[in-house]
Formats: structure tokens, C-alpha cells, sequence
């Protein structure tokens, strides 16, 4: 049994040291327990949060704990009523071959799921976190102008294809010419901006001629700088994430924009909130899967996928994943020895 297990805390970016690649007995399942294989092991940007021990919503990984992680799993062994040997389950096995479940907080997947990693992109946390966000706070009306960047990772892509499909004008901002073209080819937005251009700010001006009603906020930094000025008179402001900050150990260079960010914030009457997904919304699963199947089956919605094989490459790919990276939603294939 693989592990892979937390050595250091990272100070600033994580590296190749931060994790440890441990060897250990396969558990055996107890009396009212399951022995699960993990199949697939998604990467999110919490992550990093989990390796960190400042304050935050949920306790970090201790040292020597092993790095936590939704995964699809299947049953090996079972003594859990509803679960026999060969399910797939959504799990959260963390990063590691085989874990024991007692079945609390396992989803059964059945004996063939048409696509099982699936349940831990569009039809698990991120596509839930992209359609409670913008339909609970964003509440955008038709016609209305969209702004969301990481524009084709699970989040993004989600919120905004679900602004279209809300006759909504969607603009994406994305790192670079070929993600920025796959969001306005592929999945329909209106327009999507390179942050990585030096004229960034004004290219989002001009694409937003109408300003923004609703600004999903996944990143922070140099995108949240270009998109504060151009927000609505009542915008909202779902803050999803700040992944510009993830890796950061000081605050940004330059005069402190607190009591400007407030003065807008008031003048503008915006509203921004906050949201710990399963915290904030987990009554809604239901209805997100409900809305969420029939748009993926019907092609409506489309979701890209990124599947890298080996455990033993999943840090390298998550440190990835902070950088931009990934393509799409970042899975490891565990793969079996
Ligand atoms: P993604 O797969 O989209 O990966 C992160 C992307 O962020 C990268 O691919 C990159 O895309 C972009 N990025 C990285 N650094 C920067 C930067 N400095 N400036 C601009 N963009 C950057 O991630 P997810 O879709 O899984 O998650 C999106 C956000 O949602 C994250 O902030 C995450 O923490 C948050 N989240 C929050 C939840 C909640 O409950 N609040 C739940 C789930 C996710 P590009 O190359 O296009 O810039």
C-alpha cells in the first residue's frame, strides 16, 4: 500500500520534499467495515490549504498523515451493508492505494459508471461549488455580464456554461492564447481574456462594454485588480477561491487598496460572500445533481478532463496545477503494482 504522506510544510510553493512516498501492509477491513482500492485520486487547489497549519476552515494534515483527496475508489471487500465487492464508490481515501471506510460519506457509484472520475469534476464538488456559487450568490438575470476566471478548469468552464445556458454574457479570463480559444470555441463563452498579456486591464475593459453584474472570483491578484473597477452598481461577488495567493508567504508589493476595495464596495453597494461549499450548501447537493446530469448527457454542458497515471506523479502534478499547468480537471489514475 502506497502512501503518500506530508514531510514538510511548505514554505511558499510546495516541492518535491513536501510529500513522502511510504510503503505499508494493505489494511484488512473489520466487522463493519470496507477495504477500497482507489482508482482515481482528484487534485484541487484546497490542497495546498490542507499542508498548510495557518488558520483556515477545516484542520490541516499533521505531519506524517497522509495527504488528503476525494477519490473514486472500488469495494474489495465488504462487511457495510449497500456495498458488495466490485462497486465503484466516491470516497475520500486520500493519497494512497487502499484505505478502510465504514461507509460514512461514501457515495455507491454502482458496477459501471459510464465515466467514475467523473464524480469528482462536473458531478461532484467542483461542478457543485460552480453551480451553488453562481446560482445562490451571483443570481444572475438574463443578460447580465459574467466575469470568471480559471476559465477552463472544472469551476470556471462550469460557471461559465451555466451562465450561458442563463442567457447571460459570459467573459472568461484564462492563462494563454490556447485555453482563451477553447473557452470561446468549445464551451461558448462570449469573450475570453489572457491574464498573462500586459495589456490584460485593458483588454477586459473592452470586452465588458456593459460592465460586470457578476464576478465569480476563483483567483484573486492581477484579474481581481482589472475587474473590481469595471464591476455594476449591485454586483455580486461569489469569492470561491484565491488561487494567485495560494503559494504567496507576503502580502503583494505596493500601497495598501483595503480602504479602496471598501470604498467600492460601499459606493457600489456590492455584494461579495464568501462560500465553504459542503458548509454552506450541501442541502443542495440533490438539486445541483438533478439539473447537472441532464446538461452533461445532452452535451450542453462539456467537461475536459486530465488524467495523468501513477501515484507516484501526483505531487509533481499538483504543484502543477497551482501554476496553470493543467488543462482541464486534473485527475491521477492511481494504477496498481
Ligand atoms: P483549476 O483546475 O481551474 O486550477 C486552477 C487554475 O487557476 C489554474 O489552472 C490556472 O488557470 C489558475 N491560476 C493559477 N494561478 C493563477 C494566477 N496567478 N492568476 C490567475 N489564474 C491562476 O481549479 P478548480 O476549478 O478546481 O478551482 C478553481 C477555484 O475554486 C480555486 O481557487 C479553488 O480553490 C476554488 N474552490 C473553492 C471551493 C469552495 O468551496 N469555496 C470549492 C472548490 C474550488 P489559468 O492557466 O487559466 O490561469
Amino acid at each position: 500500500n502506497r502512501q503518500l504522506v506530508l514531510a514538510e510544510r511548505p514554505k511558499g510553493a510546495p516541492t518535491k520534499d513536501t510529500l513522502r512516498l511510504i510503503e505499508c501492509e494493505v489494511p484488512s477491513a473489520g466487522g463493519n467495515q470496507m477495504l477500497l482500492r482507489t482508482e482515481f485520486l482528484s487534485l484541487d487547489p484546497y490542497m495546498r490549504g490542507r499542508m498548510s497549519d495557518a488558520p483556515s476552515y477545516a484542520a490541516p494534515v499533521p505531519i506524517g498523515g497522509v495527504m488528503q483527496g476525494g477519490t473514486v475508489a472500488q469495494v474489495v471487500t465488504s462487511n457495510v451493508d449497500g456495498f458488495t465487492p466490485g462497486d465503484y464508490v466516491l470516497s475520500f481515501n486520500g493519497w494512497q492505494d487502499y484505505a478502510v471506510s465504514d461507509g460514512v460519506g461514501v457515495t455507491n457509484l454502482g458496477k459501471a459508471p459510464a465515466h467514475p472520475s467523473w464524480a469528482l469534476g462536473i458531478m461532484g464538488m467542483p461542478g457543485f461549488t460552480a453551480w451553488a456559487g453562481l446560482t445562490q450568490i451571483g443570481a444572475p438575470k438574463p443578460g447580465e455580464t459574467i466575469a470568471v476566471a480559471a476559465a477552463t478548469g472544472p469551476v470556471g468552464a462550469t460557471v461559465g456554461q451555466i451562465g450561458k445556458i442563463l442567457g447571460c454574457r459570459v467573459i472568461g479570463i484564462a492563462g494563454g492564447p490556447d485555453k482563451c480559444a477553447y473557452a470561446v470555441n468549445e464551451l461558448g463563452f462570449d469573450a475570453c481574456i489572457d491574464h498573462k498579456a500586459d495589456d490584460f486591464a485593458e483588454q477586459l475593459a473592452k470586452a465588458s462594454p456593459d460592465g460586470i453584474d457578476v464576478y465569480f472570483e476563483n483567483v484573486g491578484g492581477k484579474v481581481l485588480d482589472g475587474v473590481v473597477s469595471l464591476l455594476n452598481p449591485n454586483a455580486r461577488v461569489p469569492v470561491c477561491g484565491l488561487i494567485s495567493q495560494y503559494n504567496a508567504t507576503t502580502l503583494p508589493d505596493g500601497p495598501d487598496r483595503m480602504n479602496w476595495l471598501m470604498g467600492q464596495i460601499l459606493r457600489k453597494k456590492l455584494k461579495v460572500q464568501g462560500f465553504i461549499i459542503f458548509d454552506d450548501f450541501g442541502h443542495l447537493y440533490g438539486d445541483f445533481a438533478k439539473e447537472m446530469g441532464p446538461w452533461v448527457e445532452s452535451g450542453k454542458i462539456k467537461y475536459r478532463e486530465e488524467i495523468i497515471d501513477g501515484l507516484e506523479n501526483a505531487l509533481e502534478a499538483f504543484i502543477g496545477l497551482l501554476n496553470g499547468e493543467n488543462f482541464g480537471k486534473r485527475v491521477i489514475r492511481v494504477g496498481h503494482n
